[in-house]
């Protein structure tokens, strides 16, 4: 089992919350050591491990309360999401030149695999009907050059070859020229891998990489080496810059490390993974399904999402009422402000989608901007005022030490309140229902 070792470390973390009723300061003591500890054995870097404990912490004394779910499930739910965020998100896609022959430059240390994923990356490129071509550029070991002619016949890629006897980036040169001329989708690079990091290496890679001008350059790393890959992603990244990493046996014993490292420590993303010797064992890196497969808990999930999806739709439900009966509070405020810059990020994304963009990135700022101003208003705010804006409309005393405590001018704290009576009367207005109190906003 992939990871099993950290999968039953981290068990033992949600096993010390049984019995629980809800997550405290004091009960996430002990499960966050134990999650330190399942990390730390999983030879996951020291750093990254501290950033990850603390904003699962941050989170898990944060959450609110939702029915039904224990604290174990809520903690699983949040390292879940932690995990996605670590490894990056999103899907990492391989970028292709817009017309032409992309270029996909491979590095990487010897016996990483680095030639079997020249093999597995072109058979990948042509199930997704793209033709591709290898290139021999490993100069040092003629062993290579064989092991890529053999592997290129076993997946029906041709591989352009020119001996040790000329220059890797001469190579390269040429057989990009090759593959342009036989109006290929892809070419594929392999340049020498050496036992260690060295000066040379990396002149020879720069000077491929200027000779080649490609589209991706990769590196290939072994994820039995745990964070010892993340630095050499690192030390890569910072001497000829490239756009991404392969990481390759994960269906051994590796431990986990590498895949939760790499991204963290190096900014930069995994985006392929070779689990196997097959040709066809070399997949994109998905980080939800990572760590849904780190946790095992693939049902735990799913059950949170959807009782937090009730949550919503009762709190919506509230809030309507809250509006129908004018009982619309700052508590209420902040929550329907929230969602409303939630949704500007969303508009964020859709304004990439041509045709769609609409609100200007400024516009988001500026909204996120004020949301920050309302909430450190509404933070200093007692219960009492939160729930009845009437005692900040007719004391002018306690609006100044709003002011006082968040920072801000009484000016902006009269705003505020004007603010939620004007929201008030504009929802009442959509609803329709004009009749009942609240209907005027206080003079102040
Ligand atoms: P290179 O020196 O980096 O070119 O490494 P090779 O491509 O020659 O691979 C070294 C060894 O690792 C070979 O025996 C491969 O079969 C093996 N190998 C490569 N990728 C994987 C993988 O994803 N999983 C496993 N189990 N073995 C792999």
């Amino acid at each position: 089992e992939m990871f099993g070792q950290l999968t039953s470390g981290l068990e033992s973390a949600w096993n010390k919350l049984k019995g629980e009723e809800v997550l405290t300061k004091e009960n996430i003591v002990e499960p966050m050591r134990e999650i330190r500890r399942a990390l730390l054995e999983a030879d996951v870097s020291l750093p990254v491990v501290r950033r990850f404990v603390q904003a699962v912490s941050d989170q898990a004394v944060g959450v609110g309360l939702i029915r039904g779910v224990k604290p174990d499930q809520q903690l699983v739910k949040i390292v879940h999401s932690e995990l996605v965020k670590l490894m990056g998100g999103e899907v990492s896609e391989l970028n292709f030149a817009k017309s032409g022959t992309s270029v996909i430059l491979l590095a990487g240390l010897q016996g990483v695999g680095k030639t079997t994923v020249c093999a597995k990356l072109s058979f990948y490129l042509k199930k997704q009907g793209k033709s591709s071509m290898l290139v021999a550029a490993d100069v040092y070991r003629p062993a290579a050059i064989d092991q890529l002619v053999i592997l290129g016949e076993q997946v029906g890629v041709p591989v352009y070859t020119a001996g040790t006897e000329v220059k890797p980036s001469e190579i390269a040169r040429r057989g990009l020229e090759e593959a342009k001329k036989k109006k290929m989708d892809v070419v594929i690079v392999d340049t020498a891998g050496r036992l260690q990091i060295d000066k040379s290496m990396m002149e020879e890679l720069k000077e491929v990489k200027r000779a080649l001008n490609p589209t991706e350059i990769l590196l290939v790393v072994d994820a039995m080496t745990g964070q010892e890959a993340a630095a050499l992603v690192t030390t890569f990244n910072l001497e000829i810059g490239i756009t991404g990493a392969i990481l390759t046996k994960l269906d051994g014993d590796s431990r986990g490390g590498a895949a939760l490292s790499v991204r963290e420590v190096s900014g930069k993303p995994i985006k392929l993974v070779g689990r196997g010797e097959r040709m066809d064992d070399l997949e994109p890196f998905y980080p939800d399904r990572m760590a849904g497969r780190i946790l095992g808990m693939g049902d735990v999930l799913s059950f949170v999402e959807k009782a937090q999806e009730v949550m919503k739709q009762e709190d919506a439900e509230e809030l309507q009422k809250k509006i129908m009966s004018a009982k619309f509070d700052f508590n209420d405020f902040l929550k329907q402000t929230r969602s409303v810059a939630r949704m500007g990020s969303m508009t964020r994304v859709m304004g990439m989608i041509p045709g769609m963009g609409k609100v200007t990135p400024a516009q988001i700022r500026d909204a996120e901007k004020s949301l920050k101003i309302m909430e450190s208003m509404i933070e200093v705010m007692t219960t009492e005022e939160r729930e009845k804006p009437e005692l900040l409309a007719e004391s002018p005393v306690r609006r100044k030490r709003i002011a006082k405590e968040s920072g801000k001018t009484e000016q902006q704290v009269s705003q505020l309140v004007a603010q939620l009576f004007q929201m008030r009367i504009r929802m009442k207005n959509l609803m329709g229902v004009m009749e009942g109190q609240g209907g005027s906003i206080p003079a102040l």
